[in-house]
Parts: C-alpha cells; sequence; structure tokens
C-alpha cells in the first residue's frame, strides 16, 4: 500500500465521529493491505512503532520536527515555528508549508507504507551524540519525498499526535470484520489480545493463518498478559454473597503491580500498563532467579519497598521513588523490595489462566516455597463475614490500603473488570469517599483572578467500555494550586484539538477540547444524577436524558495526572452506576 492511500484513509478518519463509521473506514483499509502490512499499519494508526513493552519511543521534540519541515520546505525554522503557534498542529504546519514550498520535490517518490514505517523506526532507534541532526535529517527527507497530505501524518506521527480515535476495541472489530468476514470473531480476538497485549502481532497472525492461527494462540513467555481488574463492593457481607458465600481474602498491597516472566536465566517484568521494567528492579530479578522454583513461569506481584530499619513497609509516597532511571543500585540499598505475589498465569509448559484460583494459588505458594523475598500474598479463605471483617481490619490497621477478595472458582480473567476480584477499601466506609480515575477531555479558561493561568477548570469523563465511548461526569473548577494551573495548562494546550473528539459524548462545552489521554484520580461527596453530564445517561419518565455527576469534586493524589493509566483505563461507567447503587444502599442502612 502507498503511503499516500494512508493518508486518505486517515483523512477520512479524521472527518468522522461515529464509531460505526470508524470501523467501516479501518475495515476496508486493512483490506487493502498486503499481509505484510498489516502489523505496521496497526502500530501506526495506533500512533506507535511497537507494542507498549518493546519500549520504543520516537524522541522527536517540537523543535526538531520545525527544523525537519523547516529544511524539507526551505521556510526558515522561525516560519515554521510560527506557523505552529499559529495552527497549533505540526501536521497542518507540515501539510500547509510543504504545499507552498518553492522548493522542487528533489526527492519526490511513491511512498510505501513499510519504507515509511522503516524509516520512522530508524529515526526513533537512533540515540547518542549527533542523533539530534540524523534524526532531522531523516524526517527532513521524508517529508520532502511525500505530497503535502503525506507530510500530514508524516509529522503528526512522531510528535504523537495522530489523534485518531480508534480504541483497541474499534481496531479488534475491524480486524474480525476484514480478517474473518464478520464481527463475529472479535471475542476470540479479543481473547488472543489479552494474552499478548500485541495488535499487530495479532493482526499479522490473522492475515497470514487465518482465523484457525488466532484460535490456537497460545500464551508466550516475554509477551504480556493483559492484567485482571478487580470490581469493588464496600462490605464483607455483599461481597461473600456476590462470592456464592465462600471466597479468598487477600491483603491489598499499594506499590508496583510486577508481571514476571522467567525462562531459565532470563527474566523480565512488567508494568500494569505492560511496559518494561526489569531495569528498575535488579534486586526482583535476583530474587526470582534465586527463589522460584520453576523454570518457566509468568506471575504477578506488588512490590513494595522494605525499611529494614523498622521493619516495616514503607508507603506508596515512598516506594515510588524506587521508579527510576538513575541511581537504580543506590535505590536498592535504601529501600530493597519484597514481591508479594497474587496470581500465576503460566508455569513449565502449561496454561494456568483458565484453571481456578485455587488450583493457581495451590501452585504458586508450591513454587515460592521457602522465598524470603517474593512471597505468596497473606490471605485467608472464609465464609464468614466477621473473620472478613476482622481479616479487613488488621490489615488497614497494618498499614495496608484493604483487602482484594477472589472468587475460588474463576480463572485468571486476562484485561477485564470482573466480580471474580473485588476490592474492599479503608475508604469505602460510608459516604463516597472512594476516588475516581477520570479522563480529560476539555478545559476551561479562567476567569477573574484565575484570567492570570488562562485555566478555569476541567472537563472529566469516564469510559464507558460497552460502547467504547468516553462520558463526561464532571467539570472540575476549584482546588487547584497555582502550579496545577499552569501545568494542566501547558500539558492540555499540547493536545487540544478543534472540535469535539472522536468518542467523547457531551452535552456541556468546555473553551477548549482534548485529546481524551490524561487521566486524573478524583475524590467527591456524592455521585448525583444530572441532566449536563452523559455518563450512564438514560431517559427519565419526563422524556429528559439523565446521566450521572459528581459534588464536590476535586483533584488528589500524587502529582498532576496519573501516569500509569491510560484512557481506556480510567473509572468505567458501570463502575460509576454501581457506586451510585452502594452509596444509597449505605445511606439506608445509616
Ligand atoms: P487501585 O488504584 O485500587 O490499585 P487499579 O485500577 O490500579 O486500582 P484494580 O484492579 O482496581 O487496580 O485493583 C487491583 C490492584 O491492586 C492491582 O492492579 C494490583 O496492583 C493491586 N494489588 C495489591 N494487592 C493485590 C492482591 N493481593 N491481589 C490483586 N491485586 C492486588
Amino acid at each position: 500500500m502507498l503511503f499516500r492511500e494512508l493518508a486518505e484513509y486517515y483523512d477520512r478518519l479524521e472527518a468522522v465521529s461515529s464509531r460505526l463509521k470508524m470501523i467501516d473506514i479501518m475495515t476496508e483499509l486493512l483490506k487493502g493491505a498486503q499481509k505484510d502490512e498489516v502489523a505496521n499499519i496497526i502500530y501506526m494508526t495506533q500512533g506507535v512503532l511497537a507494542p507498549p513493552f518493546e519500549g520504543v519511543e520516537f524522541g522527536v521534540a517540537e523543535k526538531m520536527m520545525e527544523e525537519a519541515i523547516a529544511v524539507a520546505t526551505g521556510y526558515s525554522k522561525e516560519d515554521a515555528y510560527r506557523d505552529y503557534k499559529r495552527q497549533g498542529d505540526m501536521g497542518l504546519t507540515a501539510q500547509s508549508l510543504c504545499g507552498a514550498s518553492k522548493l522542487k520535490r528533489m526527492n519526490a517518490k511513491k511512498n510505501m507504507v513499510n519504507e515509511v514505517y522503516r524509516i520512522m523506526l530508524s529515526v526513533a532507534k537512533t540515540s547518542g551524540a549527533g542523533s539530534k541532526e540524523a534524526k532531522i535529517r531523516m524526517l527532513a527527507n521524508l517529508l520532502a519525498s511525500g505530497t503535502p497530505l503525506e507530510a500530514k501524518y508524516m509529522a503528526r506521527y512522531p510528535m504523537g499526535q495522530l489523534r485518531l480515535g480508534l480504541g483497541d476495541s474499534t481496531i479488534l472489530e475491524a480486524l474480525s470484520k476484514a480478517g474473518a468476514g464478520d464481527r463475529g470473531f472479535k471475542a476470540e480476538l479479543e481473547r488472543a489480545y489479552n494474552l499478548c497485549s500485541d495488535l499487530g502481532l495479532l493482526g499479522e497472525r490473522l492475515f497470514d493463518g487465518g482465523p484457525k492461527a488466532i484460535e490456537g494462540f497460545r500464551i508466550t513467555l516475554f509477551k504480556p498478559i493483559r492484567p485482571a481488574l478487580a470490581e469493588r463492593l464496600p462490605t464483607a457481607e455483599g461481597i461473600l454473597e456476590r462470592m456464592r458465600g465462600r471466597c479468598a481474602v487477600e491483603q491489598k498491597y499499594d506499590g508496583f503491580r510486577c508481571q514476571v516472566h522467567k525462562d531459565g536465566g532470563k527474566v523480565k517484568l512488567y508494568s500494569r500498563r505492560l511496559e518494561e521494567t526489569t531495569g528498575m528492579f535488579p534486586d526482583i530479578i535476583r530474587a526470582v532467579k534465586d527463589e522460584v522454583r520453576a523454570d518457566k513461569i509468568i506471575f504477578e506481584g506488588e512490590a513494595l519497598a522494605f525499611n529494614e530499619a523498622t521493619n516495616e513497609f514503607f508507603p506508596f509516597q515512598e516506594t515510588i521513588q524506587r521508579k527510576r532511571k538513575h541511581g537504580i543500585e543506590q535505590k536498592v540499598e535504601e529501600m530493597p523490595l519484597h514481591l508479594f505475589a497474587f496470581d500465576m498465569m503460566y508455569l513449565d509448559g502449561e496454561d494456568y489462566i483458565s484453571k481456578p484460583y485455587e488450583k493457581r494459588r495451590e501452585a504458586l505458594e508450591h513454587v515460592l516455597r521457602g522465598s524470603k523475598l517474593i512471597l505468596p500474598s497473606t490471605m485467608i479463605i472464609t465464609s464468614s463475614p466477621k473473620e472478613f471483617e476482622k481479616f479487613f481490619t488488621d490489615s488497614v490497621a497494618d498499614g495496608l490500603e484493604g483487602i482484594v477478595a477472589k472468587d475460588l472458582a474463576a480463572p485468571y480473567v486476562a484485561g477485564a473488570r470482573k466480580f471474580s476480584w473485588i476490592k474492599m477499601k479503608r475508604s469505602y466506609r460510608g459516604e463516597l469517599s472512594d476516588t475516581l480515575d477520570l479522563v480529560i477531555v476539555g478545559y476551561f479558561l479562567g476567569r477573574g483572578s484565575r484570567a492570570e493561568f488562562q485555566f478555569g477548570g476541567l472537563l472529566c469523563a469516564v469510559y464507558n467500555s460497552t460502547k467504547d465511548v468516553f462520558e463526561t461526569i464532571s467539570k472540575i473548577g476549584t482546588g487547584f494550586t497555582e502550579a496545577q494551573m499552569k501545568e494542566f495548562r501547558q500539558m492540555l494546550d499540547k493536545i487540544k484539538v478543534k472540535s469535539k473528539p472522536p468518542r467523547v459524548d457531551a452535552v456541556m462545552e468546555p473553551d477548549f477540547w482534548v485529546y481524551p489521554k490524561y487521566v486524573v484520580t478524583v475524590k467527591a461527596d456524592e455521585i448525583t444524577k444530572s441532566p449536563t453530564h452523559t455518563c450512564g445517561k438514560e431517559r427519565a419518565p419526563d422524556g429528559a436524558e439523565v446521566g450521572y455527576a459528581l459534588r464536590f469534586p476535586r483533584i488528589v493524589g500524587e502529582g498532576t495526572v496519573r501516569s500509569d493509566k491510560s484512557a481506556e483505563e480510567a473509572t468505567t461507567t458501570n463502575e460509576v452506576i454501581e457506586l451510585f447503587k452502594q452509596q444509597k444502599k449505605v445511606g439506608v442502612e445509616d
């Protein structure tokens, strides 16, 4: 496929906001691709070069792209900078300057998709001394070889500004239609995706070996499994009832989630967001090699920093210091980590994911017998609400976050938030004191004293995973520090878009829309019903549409945004509905 054709598809995708239309365009695009182009097209459409665990970053700053555009078009760097300031979109700047350029397109040629991908990959992989100049040269050559429309996407892609609005679920549906004839194969593709977290690889397998290749897809070492997630409930009775009277209750540790893959002497770690974190935790790698009695294994746990002097765990705010790229060994000395293993997905050639919790746990305890740094999570199995409650209060008294209850008969539910795991945190008592993770979809300009910062608040949304859209739930207008206002403004300016982004469902209009990317942790007093928001909206008896909203929302948590969650990992609409129901129940009991 020519890159020009791909750019035309992207232009069509950009112009539509209906998910069904996006799926149709994406299906057509995939059908037009060659077998050996499918994976690259999928990565490009996601705006990445590879799945997250490969850690391939473009490393192209705005200034570099402005310079590349200048070199490609004969304009000055200042011209490129001014045009970018005016249009706020590097793609449009590249498109207009390339269109207006008087330079003869010296190396004009018919760029193939794979060729452009290959050059982009070289740009990303070029590092070290002189790499800035080399990257600019490669990008400039590429821009000069394409049409203005190609240049638009050649500039947006490395800047992380593609923003086509296609979520995983949309791509999976298009793959099903293009590779298996209809959407009926999506569930099978999803199963395989949950096992490898690599949509490009799936696309390639499907186009190469047909549906059979996907049906035969199994867990692969060093391809991280998409993590199982927990639902939440506020009471021991409620959880036991949901679990048919008896369940396991594990302590909930607040540290870093680690998915460990081991094949003989080779060990790698992956984070909750499936990024590789091997280099950050050499002490865990050593402990896995020394203590885990299995040749090939995939298991999961939470890593916490341990204070040897006081014999206590450090709180999360301290533990987070272990997440760093430099001075690692020194921090290992100061804050050694312990890993609390809580699940196992694969052992010596055998898939454990579909086995019931009890079997997985038994095998996990067996491979960890006698270990010191990697310990099975503390756990009880109970059918008594009293015992459950005591375990919970004791855990909280020990400084832990709460508990996670596990369904004894359930498999490991990769990539989904299901009631096979239910968390109960110390903050759930009574009113809505649990936090929500919301996606920013827009922002408001400041008025009065805020005008100075040109920041007046955020429009935030939850993720509706059934419809694959973001539904607004709250305008957050208070509680920001000056530093936060400045930071939000700077961050959000970079991702603002001219009109409502695809997949955002909103009634309220912010001053600026932003591409759904950043997640913030929000606390509120209560969930209420409101016509101004679209979260879980339903038609009320009087015909008006009513959704859910937050009363007295404010930002909490470390830093400004949550870097460990992507937009699709925000709190879901269903969770909000569930929390609303729980809130009512607690109210009645009181
Ligand atoms: P939270 O902010 O509450 O950790 P989350 O969205 O990151 O929420 P959930 O799936 O809702 O994740 O809650 C489970 C999380 O708790 C896991 O991601 C894991 O990192 C952590 N955890 C700590 N101890 C356990 C345990 N014993 N079993 C399962 N998960 C645990």
